[in-house]
């Protein structure tokens, strides 16, 4: 996942401005990654970055900000697809080029040809200090032909492979890229004389900045005193925008390629409604993803909406904490029941996604120990069959539950009166694109790319420490 942000600031009074309003975005961007936060700010000159493990609200405080003051700034929240959870890994990233000066870099994906060209820069003398793509990236940038911060970029791009949205600051420009097939998002927005980017447009909101318009795929868009110039459109012939993010990622708040992603839920649980029909006395979400999802079941089902489950807010994305024990703990600690809503009726709960399958199982428990006469499961989403390469931690493929069990098996498995998941179709015509926009490979197996299937976020690990 990870949230990626920056500004460009050119006439602001405030010094600290640029790097607050980055914090601000950060914690627009939290639920895209939660493992660790930094911020990169720039004077003109010189180039600060301050990165440590943990929530945005934890990573900084006001001295930080003086600290990176200047006229812009350029901020990452983590969530690691390749490379484990360290701080060496942590974002942004700060590459040097004797002529040309520091490079900070942001990024949201996945390359999946970096052990590839790692390798070869190793060859040439390269040497490298984490086991992250995105350090494989910088040094791939700084190592370049070109003149140019523009001409590297131009030249680098085209030999990376896979998902990359990526925001990079020098002391003299902020750059926004996008991959050609568009995996990930990456709008720009404005406020006053400045200028923003942000994986979202939740995060141009929170900070009060309007919104332009999308980066388009491919594009390599550069922002400095001069304004907003494209250096490079390298678009490929079809786009691959995640589904997931439809479906799960984004925040609701946000809108991605134009279109509201709460709307977008919403229209998932009706025709959820239609596909799967369920005769039951109440309709609840599985908060918070799938609240939008569980209006959209319930308007069409004509069955009443109400809260059954309240979210401790606290107690962060079930997910993003990385090992599968912390993951089964906070299940149970993550919900609390409303008996007062379950007790004595039939229930259909409504969740975004199935993808290991532990989280089901506690959820159905918990909906008939406060007294459900019976519980039928709802996904709006069809079962998750495939390994993502393109920057989802959806864990490897036999970890994945619809790898290894049939739907009646699942059903089984969680122990619910009654499983349906949204067809591919439903979900997506639900998102107003068509297949060919999108990337569905997690549900059909179809990468837009070719993959290794045996690429996993260790591989880079264990290239680094072959013992
Ligand atoms: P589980 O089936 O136990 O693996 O958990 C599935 C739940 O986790 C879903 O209902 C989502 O709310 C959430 N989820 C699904 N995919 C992801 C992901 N890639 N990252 C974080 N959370 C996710």
């Amino acid at each position: 996942m990870c949230g990626i942000s920056g500004i460009w600031s050119p006439a602001s009074a405030d010094p600290t401005e640029a790097a607050r309003l980055t914090f601000f975005t950060l914690y627009a961007l939290q639920h895209r990654g939660q493992e660790s936060a930094g911020i990169a700010g720039t004077d003109g000159r010189d180039l600060r970055v301050i990165r440590r493990m943990g929530l945005v609200g934890q990573v900084f405080a006001e001295p930080d900000l003086l600290a990176l003051s200047g006229r812009a700034a350029l901020g990452h929240t983590r969530y690691s697809t390749t490379g484990s959870s360290r701080i060496e890994n942590a974002q942004p990233m700060v590459v040097r080029d004797d002529a040309l000066g520091d490079l900070a870099i942001a990024h949201n994906g996945n390359c999946i040809n970096a052990r590839d060209i790692r390798t070869g820069l190793e060859a040439s003398g390269v040497e490298f200090q984490t086991s992250s793509d995105t350090e494989v990236i910088a040094k791939a940038i700084a190592a370049a032909p070109g003149e140019t911060w523009d001409a590297k970029l131009v030249h680098t791009m085209p030999t990376l492979s896979g998902a990359w949205s990526l925001v990079l600051l020098t002391p003299r420009a902020l750059y926004a890229i996008r991959d050609p097939f568009g995996v990930r998002p990456l709008v720009i927005g404005r406020k006053g004389s400045s200028y923003l980017v942000a994986s979202e447009t939740s995060a141009l909101d929170t900070v009060g900045a309007t919104f332009v318009r999308d980066v388009l795929p491919g594009e390599i868009l550069r922002i400095d005193d001069s304004g907003l110039t494209q250096v490079a459109d390298m678009a490929a012939g079809r786009t691959g925008m995640c589904v997931f993010e439809h479906v799960y990622l984004a925040s609701a708040s946000s809108d991605l390629g134009g279109r509201s992603v709460y709307a977008t839920r919403e229209r998932m649980g009706e025709i959820l409604a239609e596909e799967r029909p369920a005769a039951a006395d109440v309709v609840i979400p599985v908060p918070d993803s799938a609240i939008p999802a569980a209006v959209g079941y319930a308007r069409t089902s004509g069955i009443p909406f109400r809260e059954g489950l309240i979210k401790n807010r606290y107690i962060g994305r079930t997910f993003i904490q990385p090992t599968q024990e912390l993951r089964q703990h906070s299940v149970a600690l993550k919900y609390n029941a409303l008996r007062d809503v379950l007790e004595g009726k039939r229930v259909v709960v409504v969740d975004d996604s199935i993808v290991r399958g532990s989280t089901s199982g506690p959820i159905v428990q918990l909906l008939r120990k406060n007294g459900a006469t019976e519980v039928h499961m709802r996904i709006c989403s069809p079962p998750i069959r495939h390994q993502c390469f393109f920057g989802v931690d959806m864990a490897r493929r036999d970890e994945l539950i619809a790898s290894r069990m049939e739907i009646e098996g699942i059903q089984r498995h969680i122990g619910a009166d009654s499983l349906g998941y949204l067809t591919l179709e439903g979900m997506i015509r639900a998102t107003g694109a068509t297949r060919e926009d999108l990337c569905t490979a997690c549900f059909t197996g179809d990468y837009f790319v070719p993959v290794q299937l045996e690429l996993s976020k260790e591989s880079l690990e264990r290239q680094r420490s072959p013992a």
